[in-house]
């Protein structure tokens, strides 16, 4: 990652605090773990203690609302965020759902955001993500992402950190809260291997 990335995400952090938008989004590492064929749509499936995300064809927008979006051009060349990942609606608890909503009206967040991202040239590398907590991760536990290359699925398990000492585990997720006058950039998904 590039080396003032660390810097670049509390700035950008500044502003979702600014906002007041913390409990509502928080910044992804856009990355990629395969090709996504013309007509399919990834989307995740929450459970009672993991979640799925896999490319499904034929996905009615009734199912499902987005919760991670990239900034890119558009054919005209106006700044727009795409959806990148989508979550069944049936498996996410009202409270994300709401974030979506909010996200999506927050005009002047997405506007400040959106600059700052593109000023910094960090807009390949963060993304916005809705903040939705399914499954609770205790202190001593961490929430890992793993690869089935076979089947093209992500797989979202709580693990204990005591178990991955040995493990080499990249941030793609932080949530932001403020301890005093400092604020800090929570990870809270990690991958496994890139
Ligand atoms: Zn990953």
């Amino acid at each position: 990652m590039n080396k003032n990335a660390d810097r670049y995400l509390i700035e950008l952090g500044e502003i979702v605090y600014r906002h007041d938008m913390q409990n509502v989004v928080g910044i992804t590492m856009a990355h990629r773990h395969f090709k996504i064929k013309e007509g399919e749509q990834l989307v995740e499936e929450i459970k009672q203690y993991s979640s799925e995300i896999k490319p499904l064809t034929n996905v009615s927008d009734d199912g499902v609302i987005p919760f991670t979006w990239k900034l890119s051009r558009g054919k005209n060349g106006d700044l727009l965020w795409f959806p990148l990942e989508f979550v069944q609606v049936d498996t996410v608890s009202e409270d994300s759902i709401n974030n979506e909503l909010i996200l999506r009206d927050s005009y002047d967040f997405l506007n400040e955001f959106s600059n700052t991202l593109v000023e910094l040239g960090m807009e390949d590398v963060f993304g916005l993500c809705i903040v939705h907590r399914e499954f609770n991760v205790l202190q001593n536990e961490i929430l890992v992402e793993t690869l089935e290359e076979k089947s093209r699925t992500l797989f979202f398990n709580v693990k204990s950190k005591s178990e991955l000492t040995d493990t080499t585990l990249i941030p793609t997720f932080w949530c932001f809260d403020k301890k005093g006058n400092m604020l800090e950039a929570e990870a809270w998904k990690h991958c496994i291997g890139h």
